[in-house]
């Protein structure tokens, strides 16, 4: 495996470190509210696919090698630079959304709209991560399948899910979050 396909693994496993005290707390939440649709189900198992699997398979495996390309040392390393980016707009995202974080979409009874920190710059600071995590893993792993199967998959994923996330968002937080939306921006922030 070359250098920058074990950063791309090493920053995966950083992400889990940042998600897996929370995703331990959540489990005693009582939820008010809970839209997991099939729909929602396969975008998840497909963006595991993009950005895990299919990654694996490249990296452990020589079935993908066909599809390689090389870029220059300075494209790795730019890669290695977004990704900091990324795990950095990650972290404070969960710092700063805490308990009312959610793989999918849930309300909890004791849900609270968060607008400080992070979530004053862009509303949707984790999707802008991801946004960013996509453009660097054709930087980082050079191959035409296991580069972009993460932006493929997660095009589609972004605009279905952050409609259902803000009209679910509305109906629970009415004019607070419209209010919201008017102020901060969705992925890039305001200049
Ligand atoms: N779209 C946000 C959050 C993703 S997590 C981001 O990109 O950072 C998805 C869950 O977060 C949803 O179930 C929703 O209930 C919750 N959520 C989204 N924005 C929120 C906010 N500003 N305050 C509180 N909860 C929020």
């Amino acid at each position: 495996m070359d250098i920058s396909a074990a950063i791309y693994f090493v920053a995966i496993v950083v992400e889990m470190i940042i998600r897996a005290p929370l995703n331990q707390k959540r489990r005693q939440e009582k939820m008010s509210e809970q839209r997991v649709t099939g729909q929602e189900r396969t975008l998840l198992g497909l963006l595991f696919l993009g950005m895990f699997f299919v990654p694996i398979i490249y990296a452990a495996t020589n079935w993908l090698d066909f599809a390689n390309y090389a870029l220059p040392a300075w494209a790795g390393w730019l890669g290695v630079l977004i990704l900091a980016g990324t795990l950095l707009v990650f972290w404070r995202a969960h710092a700063d959304l805490g308990l009312n974080w959610s793989p999918s979409l849930e309300i909890r009874e004791k849900h609270e709209l968060i607008t400080r920190g992070i979530y004053g710059v862009i509303r949707h600071p984790m999707y802008a991560s991801q946004w960013l995590w996509v453009l660097a893993q054709p930087l980082l792993l050079q191959n035409w399948i296991a580069g972009f199967a993460n932006l493929l998959v997660f095009v589609p994923f972004y605009f279905l899910r952050v409609k259902a996330e803000e009209q679910l968002m509305l109906e629970s937080f009415g004019e607070q979050y419209q209010a919201y939306m008017q102020k901060v921006r969705g992925v890039l922030p305001k200049f």
